[in-house]
């Protein structure tokens, strides 16, 4: 088994590092391997100073896997074990008779922290965070948190830290005097190197501070504490105000015994096993009621998992956020700055094959339907709407167009290379001047021996000066109106091209939105899509499939409004306590999550109801509106909660502000959404 800990040596310096990916937790294997390293440099008369730190981040605490074990098993034996061999590790960092240096890059939570505090110094990067979370978990520090923090800084803060299990900034750890110095992300070595020589020259002294009961009792008296406890498991809370309570009486030594007791006998409860096992995602044995209730709930017809939660959905969310994640967070930002999404993440979206989600597999796609388009477009909005943009444009528009109307020998030419992603499609209506009203566009075709001339101009069509085709709509007889509209496959070349006025937008940067004239632009008969004159209905159709998984788009939007919310009502302390504990910030969450909970139904069923062949248009009208308008609302509301930071653009809710503004715009504005739906209305209920 490869080592997790490794060991540097610099001088006089000692560098140990843990390396144990993703979170360098403090597993039993990281925590067997400490004892010899620390003897190591302990006995080695050329270090002076030992520096602990981890590679990619400090270390996200113990591994929550192994105290799930014990928890299971409830062995109180074991589990006493387990923190005696934890315990021996800090206890020798901290007397190991040579300064050391806790270096910070990244998370330091739980054992981590622990870990951290018992070093003589610690130093941070800018962008690391802090915090005790064992509490959200049903658990409680047993790594010295509850003894050695309130020793560390003030007791007030200490509790606050431990009670709410909230993460801190290095910023507001330096503060709380958690950490010595806080350092840019580029300075940390040397930064550190200076340290080690600074400690070396002044050792530092810290005396410890002093606390008492009655303190305490005025501490916890405080609403704020009132609200901590009622909002965490009675059960952590009650531990670790008892082990505080009763530790601050005892020496240090005793009072980590102490706490070692508590937390054992926490970790037996109930309580703990339900936050570790929700943490895990683990599914416990239903208790005696909730498994009669369940068995009750199966007789009905309708408990069967949905369609969209089936196994091959569930594989498909996580393979797209998996590649999200992967291959487009990275470069969102490069993306939005250029105005670009690049052609080698648009085509390896078609080596995984999901511009062909919802197309037969004789194309080349996987058969879906519109579920698993709106599972793509819920996910890769969620992290890039650009992205989701340009690949619904291609995939719901202009390919679905094709596959809806085009020939045999169209389906080849272009469907086949679309889904795979070799050519890119674009598809337009709109012009100057023509927008809701399709049928009154200008742009004419006229029949020539062979093919079509086109002549006009469009507008503001997705991925345009990308595009490899274009589908283009035109009149076909000035009179006409909705009656004699065309759909006319054009290839489109450098000179097209060049031709396309890129549009500055206020949002979606890194779709491209293009303008262009049509003059004289000649398409052969085997190009032309459909039976002209019936291009009205075509593009509706069209519209009315698409318009579901535009929908779906908005999920994305109100989950990640909702995810950034949190994150920051997390992290800011307002009035003395985090944001999130405010009633007004419970409220707007809960808002958001139930708009979420509404569209997320909705769009699902109506998406099943298009992949079994029924009229959905007053479906797709009705989602599109909601989803879009509650989109809207929810990244308005979440940028409201973020404070002036939502107006600044380092953090992400101001360009999902701009982003999200187009949505209740294109495929139909809002209102043409409820036009369809009045005139169904009107066509049944009145006239
Ligand atoms: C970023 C972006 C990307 C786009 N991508 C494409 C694309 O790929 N392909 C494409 O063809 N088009 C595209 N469009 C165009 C888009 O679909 C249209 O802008 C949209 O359909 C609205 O048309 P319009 O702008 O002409 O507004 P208008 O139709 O002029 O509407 C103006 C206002 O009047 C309201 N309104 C319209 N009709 C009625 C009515 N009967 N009664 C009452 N109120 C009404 C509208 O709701 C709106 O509030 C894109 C636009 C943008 C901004």
């Amino acid at each position: 088994m490869a080592n997790k800990l490794e060991l540097l040596k610099r001088g006089e310096l000692a560098i140990i590092s843990i390396q144990n990916p993703p979170h360098n937790t403090l597993s039993a294997q990281v925590l067997a391997e400490f004892p010899a390293i620390l003897e190591m440099v302990k006995n080695d008369a050329s270090v002076r100073v030992v520096i602990i730190t981890g590679r990619g981040l400090f270390s996200a605490g113990a591994d929550v896997k192994d105290i799930w074990g014990i928890a299971k098993r409830g062995d109180m034996k074991e589990a006493l074990e387990l923190l005696a061999g934890a315990n021996a590790v800090v206890d020798a960092v901290e007397n190991l008779g040579k300064p050391t240096l806790a270096v910070i890059d990244g998370l330091c939570l739980g054992g981590g922290n622990e870990l951290a505090m018992v070093c003589t110094a610690r130093i941070a990067t800018e962008d690391s965070r802090f915090g005790q979370p064992e509490i959200s978990l049903g658990i409680m520090p047993g790594m010295g948190g509850t003894q050695r923090l309130p020793r560390l800084i003030e007791l007030e803060s200490a509790l606050r830290l431990i009670l709410s299990g909230t993460v801190i900034t290095a910023k507001e750890a330096l503060e709380l005097g958690l950490v010595d110095r806080v350092v840019l992300k580029k300075d940390i070595l040397s930064e550190a190197k200076k340290f080690s020589q600074d400690i070396l020259s002044n050792p530092i002294q810290r005396t410890a501070k002093i606390f008492n009961l009655k303190h305490l009792q005025a501490i916890l008296s405080q609403d704020i504490f009132q609200n901590l406890i009622k909002s965490k498991s009675a059960d952590a809370t009650w531990s670790v105000v008892e082990a505080v309570t009763r530790g601050m009486a005892l020496s240090l030594p005793e009072a980590l015994k102490l706490e070692q007791e508590f937390f054992a006998e926490l970790a037996m409860k109930d309580s703990a096993k339900r936050g570790l096992a929700k943490f895990l995602k683990i599914e416990l044995p239903k208790t005696d009621t909730e498994q009669k209730k369940s068995v009750d709930t199966y007789k009905s017809e309708y408990a069967e998992t949905p369609p969209w939660e089936k196994e091959e959905y569930i594989m498909l969310r996580n393979t797209l956020r998996e590649f999200a994640e992967k291959d487009i967070k990275p470069r969102v930002a490069w993306m939005e700055e250029h105005e670009e999404v690049p052609r080698d993440i648009l085509k390896k979206m078609g080596d995984l094959g999901f511009y062909g989600i919802s197309f037969p597999e004789s194309y080349g796609g996987f058969g879906l339907g519109k579920i698993g388009v709106c599972i793509f477009a819920d996910e890769i909005t969620y992290v890039h709407p650009s992205t989701a943009v340009v690949a619904a444009a291609h995939s719901s528009l202009a390919c679905d167009a094709i596959y809806l109307f085009g020939t045999e020998d169209q389906k080849q030419r272009y469907l086949v290379p679309g889904i795979s992603g070799d050519k890119i499609g674009a598809l337009v209506t709109t012009e100057p001047g023509v927008g809701s009203d399709v049928g009154g566009m200008k742009t004419m075709a006229k029949k020539v021996d062979g093919g079509w001339i086109l002549n006009g101009a469009k507008q503001w069509v997705t991925s345009g000066e990308i595009a490899d085709f274009i589908v283009v709509f035109a009149q076909t007889d000035p009179l006409g109106g909705n009656k004699t509209l065309g759909a006319f496959i054009v290839d489109s070349d450098a000179e097209l091209r060049s031709k396309m006025k890129r549009e500055k937008k206020m949002g979606i940067h890194a779709s491209r939105t293009n303008s262009f004239p049509l003059n004289d632009i000649f398409v052969s008969d085997q190009n032309v899509l459909g039976e002209v004159g019936q291009g009205f209905k075509m593009v509706m159709q069209v519209f009315n499939r698409s318009r579901i998984a535009v929908a779906a788009g908005c999920i994305g939007f109100i989950r990640r409004a909702i995810d950034e919310a949190i994150k920051f009502s997390k992290d800011r302390i307002l009035f003395g306590e985090p944001m999130y504990m405010k009633q007004n910030t419970q409220l707007k969450l809960a808002e958001m999550e139930s708009s979420r909970m509404l569209v997320e139904a909705a769009i699902y069923e109506f998406a099943w109801r298009a992949d079994r062949g029924l009229d959905v248009r007053n479906e797709a009208a009705t989602v599109k509106y909601w989803a879009a308008e509650l989109a809207k609302k929810a990244v308005d509301t979440s940028l409201q909660l973020h404070g002036g930071a939502g107006f600044i653009k380092d953090y992400p809710i101001s360009g999902l502000y701009d982003d999200v503004r187009i949505f209740p715009l294109f495929e139909g504005t809002s209102e043409v959404q409820l036009l369809t739906i009045a005139k169904e209305m009107i066509k049944s209920r009145i006239l």
